[in-house]
């Protein structure tokens, strides 16, 4: 969507940080510019140095998706912006869609609508990642209209697992949050409960593995968790990390490191020493969750009783 000045502007590549696109995605050539061209925000291709934080956080999770391959990444996944134009007013001003007037926006919007359900049936796409409302309601809207049995995401799983680790700090736990992902859909999450029931293994991934336990009690083992994407905000402890393994699931993604305790690398690594090791990406929406641990262990949440606030060793 409305490509930024200091990104898609530059090079054409959606998201298109220059150090990611060059980088990560290798490419590389000259990069023309614009009959018209706005002193203020001038095309330099790869030679601009500004690096714009949305592309740059983009790519670095299609990185950390494709294991550090644009071509993994790609096996699985198509970016596609939906309105690849950037205009600019007189004074070098971003315009985006909804600063249109009515009738050049329906204009665009139609073009635009026209050639995402053609990418969507192109590639038989399964599901659509929105960044962005407007992108999110305008491919319910399309799907919905063009009857296309496409699931659209509302919000990144990460963000919805760090929803419930900011309940956990308002709670006074050790903020983690985890989700459980089944066929794309959430069937467990949960937090940290370690404080409010006295418990030292009620990690947040041990409350999404006993709702699984409960709510597909007649299903085995392997069926219930062979393909369950784990998304949990920290790097999970040794226990909870040995467990997942057990379990066989999917895939484990984690949010920032737990140098504490880290089961997945910082202070052992499970998936080395399983005789069945489960694929492991970290660094998503690290600094957020990193950021939710500093204020616990700084003890600023305000609900917190002081000691809770100093029980460091909890997770
Ligand atoms: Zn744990």
């Amino acid at each position: 969507m409305n490509p930024g000045p200091w990104g898609m502007m530059q090079n054409g590549v959606p998201f298109g940080e220059t150090n990611s696109v060059r980088d990560f995605l290798d490419l590389f050539g000259t990069v023309h510019k614009p009959d018209r061209e706005h002193p203020s925000k001038p095309v330099l291709g790869f030679s601009c140095s500004r690096s714009e934080i949305s592309g740059r956080r983009f790519w670095e999770l299609a990185r950390v998706l494709g294991a550090g391959s644009p071509h993994q990444f790609f096996k699985h996944a198509f970016v596609h912006n939906y309105f690849p134009l950037c205009l600019l007013s007189s004074n070098g001003k971003n315009i985006t869609p909804s600063e249109l007037k009515a009738n050049v926006k329906k204009e665009i919007e139609r073009a635009c609508d026209e050639c995402l359900v053609e990418v969507l049936l192109l590639l038989e796409i399964e599901v659509v990642v929105a960044i962005g409302r407007f992108v999110e309601k305008r491919v319910q809207k399309l799907c919905s209209r063009a009857n296309l049995p496409i699931q659209v995401s509302k919000e990144s799983w990460m963000k919805v697992a760090l929803k419930h680790a900011e309940q956990a700090l308002r709670d006074g736990e050790v903020p983690v949050g985890c989700l459980f992902i089944k066929h794309n859909n959430i069937i467990a999450e949960g937090r940290n409960e370690v404080n409010v029931t006295k418990n030292a293994t009620r990690h947040a991934e041990m409350m999404c593995i006993d709702t699984v336990l409960q709510n597909h009690w007649r299903e085995c083992p392997l069926k219930k968790f062979g393909n369950v994407t784990v998304v949990v905000t920290v790097e999970p402890c040794i226990m909870c990390a040995a467990a997942l393994h057990d379990l066989g699931v999917r895939e484990i993604i984690y949010g920032c490191p737990n140098d504490r305790f880290g089961g997945c690398g910082s202070v052992l690594d499970v998936a080395a020493v399983h005789c069945k090791p489960v694929p492991v990406a970290g660094g998503l929406y690290s600094d957020q969750a990193m950021s939710l641990l500093k204020k616990f262990y700084k003890g600023v949440n305000p609900n917190a009783p002081l000691s809770k606030v100093k029980t460091k060793r909890n997770y």
